[in-house]
Protein backbone atom coordinates (compact mmCIF):
# COMPACT_ATOMS: atom_id res chain seq x y z
CA UNK A 1 0.00 0.00 0.00
CA UNK A 2 1.02 3.42 -0.74
CA UNK A 3 0.30 6.18 1.52
CA UNK A 4 -2.15 8.44 -0.39
CA UNK A 5 -4.66 11.31 0.12
CA UNK A 6 -8.66 9.88 0.64
CA UNK A 7 -10.66 12.42 0.59
CA UNK A 8 -14.39 11.89 2.36
CA UNK A 9 -17.31 14.56 1.27
CA UNK A 10 -21.25 14.73 1.80
CA UNK A 11 -23.54 17.03 2.45
CA UNK A 12 -23.98 17.49 5.95
CA UNK A 13 -25.47 14.38 8.06
CA UNK A 14 -24.21 12.40 5.00
CA UNK A 15 -21.76 10.23 6.91
CA UNK A 16 -17.79 11.35 6.36
CA UNK A 17 -17.07 12.15 9.78
CA UNK A 18 -18.92 8.39 11.42
CA UNK A 19 -16.92 6.89 8.32
CA UNK A 20 -13.85 8.78 8.84
CA UNK A 21 -13.63 8.00 12.51
CA UNK A 22 -14.83 4.62 12.12
CA UNK A 23 -11.54 3.51 9.84
CA UNK A 24 -9.28 5.11 11.62
CA UNK A 25 -10.18 3.08 15.19
CA UNK A 26 -10.66 -0.40 12.75
CA UNK A 27 -7.39 0.43 11.27
CA UNK A 28 -5.14 2.31 13.14
CA UNK A 29 -2.19 1.39 10.75
CA UNK A 30 -3.65 1.97 7.75
CA UNK A 31 -5.64 5.25 8.04
CA UNK A 32 -4.74 8.58 9.77
CA UNK A 33 -6.72 11.91 9.86
CA UNK A 34 -5.84 15.38 9.48
CA UNK A 35 -7.43 17.92 11.81
CA UNK A 36 -8.64 21.05 10.11
CA UNK A 37 -8.10 24.43 11.32
CA UNK A 38 -11.57 25.93 11.12
CA UNK A 39 -12.70 29.39 12.59
CA UNK A 40 -16.02 28.39 13.31
CA UNK A 41 -17.16 28.23 17.22
CA UNK A 42 -16.82 24.32 19.20
CA UNK A 43 -19.95 22.31 18.96
CA UNK A 44 -20.73 20.71 22.09
CA UNK A 45 -18.29 17.38 23.44
CA UNK A 46 -15.58 18.66 20.11
CA UNK A 47 -11.86 19.27 21.36
CA UNK A 48 -9.44 21.45 19.92
CA UNK A 49 -6.61 19.67 18.48
CA UNK A 50 -8.51 16.20 18.36
CA UNK A 51 -11.59 17.48 15.80
CA UNK A 52 -10.72 20.67 14.82
CA UNK A 53 -8.17 23.39 15.64
CA UNK A 54 -9.97 26.01 16.54
CA UNK A 55 -8.03 29.19 15.39
CA UNK A 56 -8.94 32.59 15.40
CA UNK A 57 -9.65 34.22 11.88
CA UNK A 58 -6.82 36.72 11.82
CA UNK A 59 -4.48 32.98 12.50
CA UNK A 60 -6.31 31.57 9.98
CA UNK A 61 -5.77 34.46 7.45
CA UNK A 62 -2.13 34.37 8.53
CA UNK A 63 -1.74 30.51 7.89
CA UNK A 64 -3.30 31.20 4.53
CA UNK A 65 -0.59 34.01 3.96
CA UNK A 66 2.29 31.62 4.77
CA UNK A 67 0.65 28.88 2.61
CA UNK A 68 0.58 26.60 5.58
CA UNK A 69 -2.80 25.05 4.20
CA UNK A 70 -2.93 22.27 1.10
CA UNK A 71 -6.28 23.92 0.58
CA UNK A 72 -8.80 25.82 2.13
CA UNK A 73 -12.64 27.07 1.63
CA UNK A 74 -15.49 28.62 3.44
CA UNK A 75 -18.46 26.83 4.75
CA UNK A 76 -21.19 28.64 6.05
CA UNK A 77 -19.71 31.69 6.74
CA UNK A 78 -16.75 29.88 8.36
CA UNK A 79 -13.09 29.13 7.30
CA UNK A 80 -11.92 25.94 7.02
CA UNK A 81 -8.40 24.60 6.10
CA UNK A 82 -6.18 21.23 5.49
CA UNK A 83 -2.62 21.57 6.92
CA UNK A 84 0.03 20.77 4.66
CA UNK A 85 2.18 19.80 7.95
CA UNK A 86 -0.54 17.25 9.17
CA UNK A 87 -1.25 15.29 5.55
CA UNK A 88 3.00 15.07 5.07
CA UNK A 89 3.16 13.77 8.64
CA UNK A 90 0.77 11.38 8.56
CA UNK A 91 2.00 10.17 4.75
CA UNK A 92 5.54 9.96 6.36
CA UNK A 93 4.11 7.08 8.90
CA UNK A 94 3.29 5.01 6.18
CA UNK A 95 -0.57 5.46 6.39
CA UNK A 96 -3.23 6.90 4.07
CA UNK A 97 -4.64 10.50 5.03
CA UNK A 98 -8.32 10.67 5.57
CA UNK A 99 -9.45 14.37 4.74
CA UNK A 100 -13.09 15.28 5.93
CA UNK A 101 -13.60 18.16 3.84
CA UNK A 102 -16.41 19.84 1.44
CA UNK A 103 -16.55 19.53 -2.10
CA UNK A 104 -14.27 22.93 -2.93
CA UNK A 105 -11.51 21.26 -0.76
CA UNK A 106 -11.67 18.63 -2.28
CA UNK A 107 -11.70 19.75 -5.85
CA UNK A 108 -7.97 21.49 -5.07
CA UNK A 109 -7.16 18.60 -3.93
CA UNK A 110 -8.22 16.45 -7.11
CA UNK A 111 -6.43 19.50 -9.18
CA UNK A 112 -2.91 19.26 -7.01
CA UNK A 113 -2.61 15.56 -6.55
CA UNK A 114 -3.40 13.29 -9.12
CA UNK A 115 -3.23 9.86 -6.81
CA UNK A 116 -5.43 11.58 -4.15
CA UNK A 117 -8.65 9.44 -4.65
CA UNK A 118 -12.12 11.78 -3.62
CA UNK A 119 -14.67 10.13 -2.48
CA UNK A 120 -18.63 11.21 -2.31
CA UNK A 121 -20.67 9.47 0.65
CA UNK A 122 -24.43 9.52 1.19
CA UNK A 123 -27.62 7.42 2.42
CA UNK A 124 -29.42 6.03 -0.62
CA UNK A 125 -32.79 8.06 0.54
CA UNK A 126 -32.77 11.80 1.21
CA UNK A 127 -35.52 11.49 3.52
CA UNK A 128 -32.46 9.48 5.95
CA UNK A 129 -30.27 11.94 5.17
CA UNK A 130 -32.25 14.61 6.67
CA UNK A 131 -33.47 12.45 9.49
CA UNK A 132 -29.68 11.30 10.08
CA UNK A 133 -29.25 15.26 10.10
CA UNK A 134 -31.54 16.51 12.22
CA UNK A 135 -31.23 13.40 14.74
CA UNK A 136 -27.53 14.75 15.13
CA UNK A 137 -29.02 17.58 16.88
CA UNK A 138 -25.96 19.43 16.78
CA UNK A 139 -27.97 22.22 14.40
CA UNK A 140 -30.99 24.63 14.72
CA UNK A 141 -33.71 24.47 12.44
CA UNK A 142 -32.54 27.48 10.65
CA UNK A 143 -29.20 25.77 10.05
CA UNK A 144 -30.42 22.43 9.04
CA UNK A 145 -32.45 24.56 6.44
CA UNK A 146 -29.09 26.26 5.20
CA UNK A 147 -27.45 22.96 5.11
CA UNK A 148 -29.96 20.98 3.04
CA UNK A 149 -29.31 24.37 0.37
CA UNK A 150 -26.10 23.86 0.56
CA UNK A 151 -26.47 19.82 0.15
CA UNK A 152 -28.20 20.23 -3.04
CA UNK A 153 -25.37 22.65 -4.40
CA UNK A 154 -23.13 19.78 -2.86
CA UNK A 155 -24.60 16.96 -4.71
CA UNK A 156 -24.42 18.40 -8.00
CA UNK A 157 -20.90 18.80 -7.98
CA UNK A 158 -20.75 15.06 -7.07
CA UNK A 159 -20.27 13.85 -10.58
CA UNK A 160 -16.73 15.69 -10.25
CA UNK A 161 -15.75 12.78 -7.72
CA UNK A 162 -13.63 9.44 -8.21
CA UNK A 163 -15.79 7.36 -6.38
CA UNK A 164 -19.68 7.37 -4.88
CA UNK A 165 -20.07 5.52 -1.87
CA UNK A 166 -23.83 4.51 -0.26
CA UNK A 167 -24.00 5.12 3.32
CA UNK A 168 -26.70 2.54 4.52
CA UNK A 169 -25.37 -0.03 6.65
CA UNK A 170 -22.27 1.82 8.49
CA UNK A 171 -20.11 -1.40 8.19
CA UNK A 172 -20.59 -1.55 4.58
CA UNK A 173 -19.94 1.68 3.71
CA UNK A 174 -16.40 1.48 5.71
CA UNK A 175 -15.60 -1.54 4.07
CA UNK A 176 -16.59 -0.07 0.82
CA UNK A 177 -14.27 3.01 1.63
CA UNK A 178 -11.22 0.94 2.68
CA UNK A 179 -11.34 -1.36 -0.35
CA UNK A 180 -11.54 1.68 -2.96
CA UNK A 181 -8.85 3.50 -0.90
CA UNK A 182 -6.25 0.72 -2.79
CA UNK A 183 -7.54 1.14 -6.11
CA UNK A 184 -6.20 3.93 -8.87
CA UNK A 185 -7.65 6.97 -8.80
CA UNK A 186 -10.48 6.81 -11.09
CA UNK A 187 -13.80 7.72 -12.38
CA UNK A 188 -15.83 4.75 -11.80
CA UNK A 189 -20.03 4.66 -11.80
CA UNK A 190 -22.50 1.96 -11.54
CA UNK A 191 -25.48 2.67 -14.05
CA UNK A 192 -28.32 2.97 -11.21
CA UNK A 193 -26.20 5.88 -10.27
CA UNK A 194 -26.78 9.01 -12.05
CA UNK A 195 -30.84 8.62 -12.37
CA UNK A 196 -30.56 7.85 -8.57
CA UNK A 197 -28.52 11.18 -7.99
CA UNK A 198 -30.94 13.04 -10.36
CA UNK A 199 -34.05 11.67 -8.23
CA UNK A 200 -32.04 12.45 -4.94
CA UNK A 201 -32.05 16.01 -5.69
CA UNK A 202 -35.26 16.57 -6.88
CA UNK A 203 -36.76 14.44 -3.65
CA UNK A 204 -34.35 16.37 -1.26
CA UNK A 205 -35.68 19.83 -2.43
CA UNK A 206 -39.29 18.48 -1.89
CA UNK A 207 -37.45 17.14 2.14
CA UNK A 208 -36.29 21.16 2.23
CA UNK A 209 -39.52 22.77 1.77
CA UNK A 210 -41.55 20.11 3.86
CA UNK A 211 -38.84 21.10 6.98
P1 LIG B 1 -21.38 14.29 8.35
O1 LIG B 1 -20.05 14.29 9.02
O2 LIG B 1 -21.31 13.89 6.92
O3 LIG B 1 -22.14 15.59 8.53
P2 LIG B 1 -22.09 12.42 10.48
O4 LIG B 1 -20.99 11.44 10.39
O5 LIG B 1 -22.09 13.42 11.59
O6 LIG B 1 -22.27 13.18 9.06
O7 LIG B 1 -23.45 11.58 10.50
C1 LIG B 1 -24.72 12.22 10.69
C2 LIG B 1 -25.53 11.40 11.71
O8 LIG B 1 -25.88 10.14 11.13
C3 LIG B 1 -24.76 11.09 12.99
O9 LIG B 1 -25.66 11.19 14.07
C4 LIG B 1 -24.29 9.63 12.78
O10 LIG B 1 -24.18 8.95 13.99
C5 LIG B 1 -25.40 9.05 11.91
N1 LIG B 1 -24.95 8.01 10.96
C6 LIG B 1 -23.91 8.08 10.09
N2 LIG B 1 -23.84 6.97 9.34
C7 LIG B 1 -24.85 6.17 9.73
C8 LIG B 1 -25.31 4.88 9.31
N3 LIG B 1 -24.73 4.18 8.33
N4 LIG B 1 -26.39 4.37 9.94
C9 LIG B 1 -27.03 5.07 10.92
N5 LIG B 1 -26.66 6.30 11.35
C10 LIG B 1 -25.58 6.85 10.76
P1 LIG C 1 -18.77 21.13 10.27
O1 LIG C 1 -18.91 22.58 10.64
O2 LIG C 1 -20.11 20.44 10.16
O3 LIG C 1 -17.80 20.38 11.12
O4 LIG C 1 -18.14 21.09 8.80
C1 LIG C 1 -18.73 21.83 7.76
C2 LIG C 1 -18.12 21.41 6.43
O5 LIG C 1 -16.74 21.78 6.38
C3 LIG C 1 -18.16 19.89 6.19
O6 LIG C 1 -18.57 19.67 4.85
C4 LIG C 1 -16.72 19.47 6.39
O7 LIG C 1 -16.38 18.33 5.61
C5 LIG C 1 -16.01 20.70 5.86
N1 LIG C 1 -14.61 20.80 6.30
C6 LIG C 1 -14.06 20.43 7.49
N2 LIG C 1 -12.74 20.64 7.49
C7 LIG C 1 -12.43 21.14 6.27
C8 LIG C 1 -11.20 21.53 5.65
O8 LIG C 1 -10.11 21.47 6.19
N3 LIG C 1 -11.29 21.99 4.37
C9 LIG C 1 -12.47 22.09 3.69
N4 LIG C 1 -12.43 22.54 2.45
N5 LIG C 1 -13.63 21.72 4.25
C10 LIG C 1 -13.61 21.25 5.52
Amino acid sequence: MTPRIVVLSAPSGGGKTTIAKTLRERYPDQFGFSVSATTRKPRAGETDGIDYRFWKPSQFLAGVNQGQFLEHAQYGGELYGTLRSDVAKILESGRHVLLDIEVNGAAQVRKLDANALTIFILPSDPRVLVQRLVGRGSESRDEIKQRLERAIDEITEATAFHRWVRNDDLDQAVEAVLKVSEEPARFVRDPKDLPWMKQYLIALDDERHRL
